[in-house]
């Protein structure tokens, strides 16, 4: 696929200029023009991409690119991008403890299994209230973080109950390894609408080559058992699935898939590439940059595979980025558009310190504490202006990058946990948007029927 940069222009005669911009151009009908600035596109047919790159497009179209960012009239309202403090998302770690040993898991289980106090889950519960009721926020979504937070199963629940009781409408999302889910836990789940990710890494022998239970067991059969708990409880298919990929994986991405998609019926998953770590003890999981660069373009090929065979399989993280690239919208509320850590998300630790993520294990980066008296958007406020956290993330290749919109240096956690500092940027997002974003492109353009199932019917091109 040919990418050519269209530089700013003035069109004769008209007020408005076209801004710089990415054509992706291929041998199909349709060509995508992409505005980095904005994260704006539209699919173009092979006369209106002749008017972009001959300077000079029609009236009809000239009023998409005004609509889209791509052209801006003086005077007029531009689009906007900035992204407000408004958490509306919150993760509570638990526990600390876990009854599987998994061989990528970078938290020193051995040494803690501490798990909330009745007080502090009160004292959270109340702080998170309180900040949803003050800014009209009727829908708490909550993470249940560990350890395996099903460990906490009643004090999650208490927490459900407790969220209920201040007249909000609490959504829960858990991932869970699902040796713990009985059936009746999974009949509770169910009957309060909690959502229980399972975490599956492949087919039987690959699963249990690095995930086994805390004896040293293999623990497929339990977690086999734990979903289809899940599954006859009345959630179906429709629960998530979280893999790993190590090194071990690496090498049957296809069969990975082909078993979800085929043997286990799966529709969605997020295959997440294990996180490099110096806390991880086995070095040899992670993947090299080829090998990151190679698995996302063997997902996007079997993904495409399956759907054309009927398997209306998808990857969460695709379908993320696609929704970026056609829709903009916010789905993701992680990293859409950067960083949504201490924007959009908070997390909490077991005494009630305040993170901007998931780095509960880092003490020093916390913003605050449920104790502090303080409401939590002038905290974060604070915060924004003092910690390293919210610093930009910046390389010299970010400039001019195609994909800074929505990627802005990548995940800050993911920087932190590698480096021990946050500096520089997340080599291991930045290679996969590289990678993905310009895969999917050429997705867009020759296979647009395939994205309705690839999207779970979000987006659909007629
Ligand atoms: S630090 Fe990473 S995981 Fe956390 S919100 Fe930011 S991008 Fe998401
Ligand atoms: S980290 Fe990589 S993909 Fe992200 S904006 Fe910078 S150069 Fe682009």
């Amino acid at each position: 696929m040919e990418s050519v940069k269209i530089s700013p222009y003035t069109i004769p005669g008209e007020m408005a200029e076209m801004k710089a911009c990415s054509l992706f151009m291929n041998s199909g009908k349709h060509h995508f023009l992409f505005n980095p600035e904005f994260g704006t596109s539209i699919l173009l047919d092979g006369v209106h991409t002749d008017q972009i790159l001959s300077g000079a497009p029609g009236d009809d179209l000239q009023f998409k690119l005004i609509q889209r960012g791509f052209m801006e009239v003086p005077g007029s309202n531009s689009c906007i991008s900035g992204e407000s403090i408004m958490p509306s998302f919150f993760i509570i770690d638990l526990t600390q403890a876990c009854n599987f040993r998994c061989a990528y898991c970078f938290r020193h289980l051995n040494q803690k299994s501490t798990t909330i106090s009745d007080h502090n889950l009160e004292a959270i519960v109340g702080y998170i209230s309180d900040h949803c009721l003050r800014n009209n926020l009727t829908d708490v979504n909550v993470q249940p973080w560990g350890g395996e937070p099903l460990l906490a199963w009643k004090k999650i629940i208490r927490m459900h109950d407790l969220f209920l009781e201040k007249g909000l409408r609490p959504i829960f999302v858990i991932e869970s390894n699902a040796g713990l889910i009985t059936k009746e836990i999974a009949a509770e789940a169910f009957s309060r609408d909690i959502r229980i990710g399972v975490s599956i890494d492949g087919p039987p022998d690959l699963h249990n080559s690095q995930r086994k239970l805390a004896s040293g067991r293999p623990s497929f059969e339990k977690m086999y058992e734990g979903m289809q708990n899940l599954r006859n409880a009345g959630f179906g298919q429709r629960h998530g699935v979280i893999t790993v990929l190590t090194r071990n994986g690496y090498p049957y991405v296809e069969e990975i898939l082909e078993y979800f998609a085929v043997e286990l019926s799966i529709d969605r998953l997020r295959l997440n590439v294990v996180k490099d770590s110096p806390m991880m003890k086995d070095k040899n999981l992670c993947l090299t940059e080829d090998e990151i660069t190679d698995f996302n373009l063997r997902l996007v090929k079997k993904l495409i595979e399956l759907n054309r065979r009927g398997y209306p399989i998808t990857e969460i993280n695709v379908m993320d980025k696609l929704n970026n690239l056609l829709t903009r919208k916010r789905v993701n509320i992680c990293n859409s558009r950067g960083c949504m850590g201490g924007k959009k998300m908070v997390a909490f630790d077991q005494d009630g310190r305040i993170f901007p993520c998931d780095i509960t294990d880092y003490k020093e980066e916390a913003v605050g504490s449920v104790f502090d008296g303080k409401n939590l958007i002038e905290m974060l406020e604070q915060a924004h202006l003092q910690n390293q956290f919210f610093r930009p993330k910046q390389d010299p290749d970010c400039s001019g990058c195609d994909w800074a919109f929505f990627c802005k240096g990548g995940c800050t956690n993911a920087i932190l946990y590698k480096k021990g500092e946050i500096s520089g940027i997340d080599r291991q997002e930045c290679i996969t948007n590289k990678t993905l974003y310009p895969a999917l492109i050429q997705m867009i353009i020759h296979e647009p029927e395939i994205l309705k199932t690839m999207t779970k019917n979000q987006i659909e091109i007629v």
